[in-house]
């Protein structure tokens, strides 16, 4: 353990039992948070400082703390699973942890040790235990966050941080199953440029995303692809989710480019595909080539991945002058089969040869 001491100021307007039963029982995706969060100070002075457990509810900030003017801020996404026997885990959180600080480092905010990281969830479990839902396919989405908090108009990194953590019940992403979407082409906004933050877990990234993603919902689509910022030619992400195609000879394809999120459901699908035999390859991907592979019957299957759909199925894009493929496929042999293993093993279900998951609740 480490030298985090988290000084404990209990709920004590906390959901009765029965309360939180019923929304336990139908959280809908995060609707509802926990009783509890967990904080954590950083100042340029004084390091990383005052852990704290308290009450689920809303952060007091001066007007002028940076984040509200100038958008320094990072955050992860994660998920407590809850296994048969009781016990709680959640996946990778090493992976979250380093990619916290990649993006600290991109957005100039300070670098959170690896061990309070996984103390900040153990300690949020500690109290919100009962909170992590026990059927199948339901979780606790967890929600790291850091942002500047230094009341300061100038332009600098802020002097004074804070790092919170909170949480809230997930039922599953497809109410009737999973099911394809339909995902809009952005031609006209980018995501994310060269050089830019693209490849941090930056809220800022999202704000620029909210305009294709309200054409996509426009023209019918649930979901947004972009496209990179120099070319307008390659393959980079949906708003929240990477994308993967499958080739009829059994090999994938995800795009290669420094402006999109490494996401860790990705690495680890693809890492279970390649053990199966599958050949992967990490590569710039033009639209064109998923418009004459999806046509001339190369590309089989399309999905894109994320912590919280864990996997979705593609069935069309719709471009403003061209669709690939079509709106009612079925999802994918491949694309389901990886789906499966992978919450398998998150859930318990299947031997976690990879010592992918870490344990919360002990
Ligand atoms: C979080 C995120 C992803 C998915 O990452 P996971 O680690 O798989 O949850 C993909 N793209 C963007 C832009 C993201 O913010």
């Amino acid at each position: 353990m480490t030298g985090l001491d988290f000084h404990r100021h209990l709920n004590l307007q906390a959901k009765s039992p029965s309360e939180r039963d019923a929304i336990l029982a139908n959280p809908g995706f995060v609707d509802h948070f926990t009783d509890h969060m967990v904080d954590i100070c950083w100042s340029e002075t004084g390091g990383w400082h005052r852990p704290r457990i308290q009450a689920y509810g809303p952060i007091e900030l001066d007007p002028a703390a940076a984040v509200l003017h100038y958008g320094q801020e990072i955050f992860e996404g994660m998920k407590a699973f809850r296994h048969a026997d009781g016990s709680i885990w959640t996946f990778r959180p090493d992976a979250n942890a380093r990619r916290l600080n990649a993006s600290a480092v991109r957005m100039a905010l300070p670098e959170l040790p690896v061990e309070y990281f996984l103390d900040s969830l153990k300690a949020l479990i500690s109290v919100d235990a009962e909170w992590v839902p026990s059927s199948p396919d339901m979780s606790l989405y967890i929600r790291p966050f850091m942002f500047a908090k230094e009341a300061f108009l100038g332009v600098r990194p802020a002097k004074k941080v804070a790092y919170y953590v909170i949480a809230g019940p997930a039922g599953s992403y497809f109410k009737g199953g999973v099911a394809p979407v339909s995902i809009w082409l952005s031609e006209h906004y980018s995501r994310a440029g060269k050089g830019g933050t693209g490849a941090a877990k930056t809220g800022g990234n999202y704000a620029a995303s909210l305009v294709a993603q309200n054409e996509a919902y426009a023209n019918g689509c649930q979901q947004v692809l972009f496209l990179d910022s120099v070319e307008g030619k390659y393959l980079e992400e949906l708003g929240g989710m990477n994308v993967v195609l499958v080739y009829k000879d059994g090999s994938i394809v995800t795009p290669l480019s420094d402006s999109i999120l490494p996401g860790i459901t990705r690495d680890s699908i693809l890492q279970l595909a390649e053990e199966r035999g599958h050949t992967v390859t990490r590569r710039p991907v033009s639209i064109d080539e998923w418009r004459e592979g999806a046509a001339n019957g190369d590309i089989v299957e399309a999905f894109a991945c994320g912590t919280a759909a864990v996997v979705t199925p593609i069935g069309q894009v719709k471009a403003k002058d061209f669709t690939i493929g079509s709106a009612d496929a079925e999802p994918g042999e491949l694309t389901m089969s990886l789906r499966q293993e992978l919450t398998d093993i998150q859930y318990g279900r299947r031997e976690d040869t990879h010592g992918w998951m870490y344990r919360l609740d002990a």
